[in-house]
């Protein structure tokens, strides 16, 4: 338990449950993992968890839980730094033989694809993240981790090692239910363009980079 109390939980959000539906493999560049698709029960919304090695004898997991970023993760972009996240998370599950990658489709803090292409718009012409989101009547962060939550009980796992920069999601997911052991920091991907985006996530949001 390493819950910050200055740090509150966001909302804890409805209960999203979901439904397995099937198990792959799935080989990449940082070994072969296992696909594990979830469907959300009222919506039939995806969501997918990789796993690597033996993740249910109840030691604790290395995990990511990470929120869909198009650009990022599938388009190389370099607005933010979710894609060089991801791989080092996938890179650090590989090493040990062992980890789990939850992987929520809530793109763009849960706003959805294209009104994160609106806050872009905006933040071309001088806002912030954050201020970019308040100025489209838009929540900050709007993303579900009882969601993750329920994933990772059905993969039967409720002891972790988060790899996140994000205090807030360390304690969010503890009010959810799920034991945080520890947290491993993932600083990777800084760049020129990225540089204001992440000391805003600092300043704003509460990263610790
Ligand atoms: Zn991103």
């Amino acid at each position: 338990m390493i819950y910050q109390p200055e740090i509150k939980p966001a909302n804890i959000q409805a209960n999203i449950e979901v439904k397995h539906i099937a198990t792959c493999r799935l080989p990449t560049e940082w070994g072969e993992f296992q696909m594990h698709g979830f469907e959300e029960v009222a919506t039939g919304q995806d969501h997918v968890a990789l796993t690597m090695g033996d993740i249910d004898d109840g030691e604790p997991v290395l995990t990511r839980v990470h929120s869909e970023c198009l650009t990022g993760d599938a388009l190389f972009s370099q607005r933010c730094d979710c894609g060089p996240q991801l791989q080092a998370a996938m890179q650090a599950i590989q090493a040990k033989g062992r980890g789990c990658i939850v992987y929520l489709r809530q793109e763009g803090r849960g706003i959805g694809l294209i009104n994160k292409i609106r806050a872009y718009q905006l933040q071309d012409q001088g806002m912030d993240t954050v201020e970019a989101n308040v100025a489209l009547g838009l929540p900050v962060d709007a993303r579900n981790f009882v969601l993750a939550r329920n994933i990772l009980h059905y993969l039967h796992v409720t002891d972790i090692v988060l790899m996140t920069n994000n205090p807030q999601k360390v304690a969010t997911l503890e009010a959810t239910g799920i034991e945080v052991v520890a947290r491993e920091p993932l600083i990777v991907g800084l760049n020129k363009e990225n540089e204001q985006y992440l000391q805003t996530k600092h300043d704003k949001l509460g990263h610790m980079l």
